[in-house]
C-alpha cells in the first residue's frame, strides 16, 4: 500500500489546516480550514485548491472551528464530496459557522451538515487506507483524532501538539477532560507513533509523555 501524504495549509501560520492523503487513485481531505491572520493568509482564501475539488473522495474533520472545517461547505456544494466528521458534540460549532467567521475576522462561512457522524472506534476508509477514529473531548466536545495503524501515526488536530496541548478557553472547552482524552486515548495506541497536529511541527506520542509540560509522565504523575 502506498500512502503519499501532503500538507496543502497555511505552513508556519496558525491557520487553514488541510492534509490531503492519497492511497491509490484515493484522496481523502482531512480537515478544511480558512486562513485567518495577516492579509496576504486571508488572501489565500480566495486562490483554488492544490488539486481538484472533484478528485477529493470525502472530507473528514478533526473538529468544527473554522480553521479546521470553515471551507467545508463550499467545497462540498462545488464538488459533492462526502463529509465525515466529527463527533456530533460540535454541531453547535457548525451552527455557529456564519458568526464565528464574523467575530474572529474570517471570510463568509456556511454552515454544513456531515453526511456521517464519527464515533470512538469508527473507521474511515480511502482506497486501502482505513483510518481508526477516536474521540477526543476537551478542545471541543466533539472532537476527534483519526489513526492510522500500519504506519503508525495520527491526526490530532487541536487535542496535542509538539509541547503543548489544544486551547481549552472557548465554550465547552475542558481542561481535565482534555488531559484524560489524551493520557487514556491517544498515549495507549503507543510511544511510536507520529502524530501530525493542526498547528506547528510533528512530533511522537513518546516524545510527548517524556516532556510536554502539560501531559508528560512526570507533570501528571506529581498532579
Ligand atoms: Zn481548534
Amino acid at each position: 500500500m502506498t500512502v503519499t501524504l501532503q500538507f496543502i495549509g497555511g505552513a508556519d501560520s496558525v491557520t487553514g489546516s488541510k492534509y490531503l492523503v492519497r492511497s491509490g487513485t484515493q484522496s481523502l481531505l482531512v480537515d478544511c480550514g480558512l486562513f485567518q491572520g495577516f492579509k496576504q493568509l486571508r488572501l489565500r482564501n480566495w486562490d483554488p485548491l492544490p488539486v481538484k475539488p472533484d478528485s477529493i473522495d470525502a472530507v473528514i474533520l478533526t473538529h468544527a472551528h473554522l480553521d479546521h472545517a470553515g471551507g467545508t461547505a463550499e467545497l462540498a456544494r462545488r464538488s459533492g464530496v462526502p463529509i465525515e466528521g466529527p463527533q456530533q458534540d460540535d454541531q453547535f460549532w457548525i451552527e455557529q459557522m456564519p458568526a464565528q467567521a464574523r467575530m474572529f475576522g474570517f471570510p463568509p462561512s456556511e454552515r454544513f451538515t456531515p453526511d456521517r457522524w464519527l464515533h470512538q472506534d469508527d473507521r474511515v476508509t480511502v482506497g486501502e487506507l482505513e483510518l481508526q477514529v477516536r474521540h477526543c473531548p476537551g478542545h471541543t466536545p466533539g472532537h476527534v483524532v483519526f489513526f492510522e495503524p500500519e504506519s503508525r501515526f495520527a491526526f490530532v488536530g487541536d487535542v496535542l501538539f509538539a509541547g503543548s496541548i489544544g486551547r481549552t478557553d472557548f465554550p465547552r472547552g475542558n481542561h481535565a477532560q482534555l488531559i484524560a482524552s489524551i493520557r487514556h486515548n491517544l498515549f495507549p495506541l503507543g510511544d511510536d507513533v507520529g502524530f501530525l497536529p493542526g498547528h506547528g511541527p510533528t512530533s511522537t506520542f513518546g516524545a510527548e509523555r517524556r516532556s510536554n509540560p502539560f501531559v508528560a509522565d512526570s507533570v501528571v504523575g506529581r498532579a
